[in-house]
């Protein structure tokens, strides 16, 4: 089989303007990157304020291998098949971090028949929104410090200067840096740190922004330090809003693209999943339920982090309620999680597997919690035997939920069919009462008691346990009025607990909180787990050893 890339630059492409016809998009609300790209007007949004809403499907996972299990993949896939039952489908997915594309991961543009295009194009600098964000934070670093250097007049306490400068790559030269080096004109020396864009706060804010207006009024919320009384300072106060959103302003329109099959996809804003929320921009998923009767969208990690996230926090702030989960499972992640090491998941091991498979039933159970069917797709993968897959259709069956096998990584939309009819037949059978989602927890509840609803009832956890660190954050973001927003539990994505280590569905363990941070902008606060890196750092040999650059332009070795 061709590689990723080969696939799609042998992949015929339409004009964009094409594929903004098929959902009825005019000339005029189109601004074009190139050929085959193009942001939406904000006029758009006022034109189809009045439309109905299409219905919403999250895709989701298990707790992943390293590798990652394919929800884009599937994503993209499942999009295709049902373009290809004739649904009118939209596609709302993240923009890659040139972190990944250069480390271990890769690229996120899907994979084999399943992938949005063009990939060297998502996968790299696209339409400048990553850079855009960049300039937009240390625009607002570079007034603090500046700040400092021209009198202080707010006081600030450069040693407790909370908001980081930025980066979108994989750098961890930069985790702790000193700046302001030099002496009287060179600015104030202190400590300071890089984490990678998508880590940042101006990131997550401009995913969950309804429009301008409220991009610029979450920008002037944002906690960056506090003063030497200990009174917090807000990025309003430097009065660095407005200046912030000029450089946003296109970064926040949503970016038409097209699938291997032509299907139109948005591809807009890419938060982490651990710091932050880590799925797409609303304003992306909300024009694709205008543009069709269906979008398909996918949250990051396995559905313990990115589906209660985008449930419990981008729904809820989005009024969005989702129709159906579709809840991507590998056999080689549930032979992981029955206990098989990583160089062994190719090999046939059906007692691993059966072992395994309790993680993907804490997963459906789970997504049940907030009142949603569930459609399992089995994303095939070459070494997947028969009795495998037999194994774990019977395991679906016998839960009483939905199942599919997905080859849509070797066959495209073709390959998702059945996948396809059963989403569409789920969401059918539901929509004769509007979808019965409903968030976990109630947002005005106390700080502490959010965390234990989301720890105990998803994460399984028996209690949760948390430092003196964690107990004086909490006091103090409760004492400046905001314990009354959606928590973010940052936590490893390859258990369901907070560590790493323990596989499958773990029992008889708490959760340590170790610190919150308020990102009072996008509106949540942040409960860190374990060590969480908002700056990873490239491996021994990283995919940038492979990829290169010929003299037409003809990009290889991106995946
Ligand atoms: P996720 O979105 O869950 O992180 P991706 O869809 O990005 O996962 O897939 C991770 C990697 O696995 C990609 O390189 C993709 O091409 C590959 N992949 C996904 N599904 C399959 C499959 N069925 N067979 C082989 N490779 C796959
Ligand atoms: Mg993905």
């Amino acid at each position: 089989m061709l590689t990723d890339i080969e696939i799609a630059q042998q992949a015929e492409l339409l004009p964009i303007r094409n594929i903004a016809e098929k959902i009825e998009i005019q000339e005029d609300d189109l601004e074009y990157y190139g050929k085959y790209k193009a942001k939406l007007s904000e006029a758009l949004f006022k034109k189809l304020e009045r439309k109905p809403n299409g219905k919403l499907i999250l895709v989701t996972a298990v707790n992943p291998t390293p590798a990652g299990e394919g929800k884009t993949t599937v994503s993209v896939g499942l999009a295709q098949a049902m373009t290809r039952l004739g649904k009118k489908t939209m596609l709302a997915l993240r923009e890659p971090s040139l972190g990944p594309v250069f480390g271990i991961k890769g690229g996120a543009a899907g994979g084999g028949y399943s992938q949005v295009l063009p990939m060297e194009d998502i996968n790299l600098h696209f339409t400048g929104d990553m850079h855009a964000i960049t300039a937009a934070n240390n625009l607002l670093c570079a007034m603090i410090d500046n700040h400092m250097q021209q009198g202080n007049q707010l006081q600030i306490d450069q040693r407790r200067i909370l908001f980081k400068r930025c980066m979108d790559m994989n750098d961890r030269a930069l985790r702790y840096t000193v700046v302001g080096m030099g002496g009287k004109t060179n600015g104030v020396p202190r400590e300071d740190s890089f984490q990678i864009t998508v880590a940042s706060e101006i990131m997550a804010i401009l995913c969950l922004a309804s429009d301008l207006a409220d991009l610029k009024e979450r920008i002037g919320n944002i906690l960056v330090a506090y003063n030497t009384r200990n009174e917090p300072v807000f990025a309003r106060d430097l009065g660095a809003q407005g200046a912030m959103t000029a450089l946003l302003k296109d970064a926040l329109k949503p970016n038409l693209v097209q699938t291997l099959e032509q299907t139109p996809a948005f591809i807009h804003g890419g938060p982490f999943a651990n710091i932050a929320h880590g799925c797409n921009s609303l304003r992306a998923t909300k024009l694709a339920l205008k543009l069709g009767d269906y979008c398909v969208t996918e949250a990051g990690f396995g559905s313990d982090l990115g589906a209660e996230k985008f449930f419990d926090i981008k729904c809820r702030f989005g009024k969005l309620k989702p129709a159906c989960v579709v809840l991507v499972a590998t056999i080689r992640a549930m032979k992981y999680n029955g206990g098989v090491k990583k160089e062994d998941l190719t090999k046939e091991n059906l007692w691993a597997l059966e072992k395994g498979m309790v993680n993907l039933q804490t997963h459906i159970e789970n997504m049940h919690k907030f009142h949603l069917p569930v459609v399992v797709a089995i994303n095939r993968f070459y070494s997947d035997t028969e009795e495998e897959i037999a194994l774990m259709q019977n395991f679906c069956k016998k839960m009483g939920v939905d199942c599919a096998l997905c080859e849509v990584f070797a066959k495209g939309g073709k390959g998702g069919l059945e996948l396809a009819k059963r989403v569409c037949e789920t969401i059918d059978m539901c929509s004769e009462a509007e979808s019965e989602f409903r968030p976990l927890y109630d947002e005005m509840l106390p700080i502490k008691e959010k965390i234990r609803i989301i720890a105990t009832e998803i994460y399984r956890a028996d209690d949760v346990v948390y430092t003196a660190q964690a107990e004086k954050a909490i006091k103090e973001i409760e004492g400046l009025g905001f314990g009354n927003i959606p928590v973010c539990i940052a936590k490893t994505q390859y258990s369901l607990s907070d560590n790493p280590a323990l596989l499958g569905k773990p029992k008889h363990f708490s959760i340590t909180v170790r610190d919150l941070r308020l990102s009072s902008g996008a509106g949540f606060v942040v409960a860190l787990t374990g060590d969480i890196m908002t700056m990873p750092g490239l491996p021994k040999e990283p995919a940038a050893l492979r990829i290169d650059c010929d003299n037409n332009g003809c990009i290889t070795g991106l995946f």
